[in-house]
């Protein structure tokens, strides 16, 4: 009997031909991380026009603090092309980076950083020590903040409605 063909991904070249939407995938991301149980936050890392990595937080799995969602992104974006410095990288995250995302992100030499919904509670770059604006803060991104901003805030106060 033959087998039936896997008949080839209509909408591939489609897919293909879409230009890159780096904070689609960083929600994507988000969402995944809410679906394990983790706080909503994705990142994505790109240079070029390329993905790198992408990560959501997982820091309930990896029993880490610091297995925040750009964290992990950084990390493996460096794996991927061997330095510790991210020169010419760009970092797409759903949320305002706290503290030491946003230290970790100037120590990689990210060159923009892209943000979802802006964390009054937690962040450090709009909100709180306004990290990049400090005069000991070596590299700064460019930042621009509030993309998809009620998405990204949607996501969040849903995920924490649900754990009441
Ligand atoms: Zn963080």
């Amino acid at each position: 009997m033959p087998q039936p063909r896997p008949s080839p991904a209509p909408d591939a070249k489609q897919i293909d031909a879409k230009p890159l939407d780096p904070m689609a995938l960083a929600f994507d991301e988000a969402r995944a991380a809410a679906d394990r149980g983790e706080v909503p936050v994705g990142a994505v890392v790109t240079r070029d026009g390329t993905v790198l990595a992408s990560a959501g937080n997982r820091t309930l799995e990896f029993k880490d603090p610091t297995a925040h969602a750009e964290m992990l992104a950084l990390r493996l974006a460096c794996e991927a092309i061997g330095s510790e410095r991210l020169t010419g990288c760009d970092l797409h995250v759903t949320l305002e980076p706290c503290p030491m995302c946003a230290a970790a992100i100037s120590f990689a030499r990210i060159r923009r950083l892209y943000f979802g919904a802006s964390d009054p509670k937690g962040g450090a770059v709009e909100n709180g020590v306004r990290l990049y604006a400090s005069p000991t803060c070596h590299h700064a991104p460019e930042v621009y903040g509030g993309l998809r901003e009620s998405e990204a805030a949607a996501l969040l106060r849903s995920f924490f409605q649900g754990r009441r």
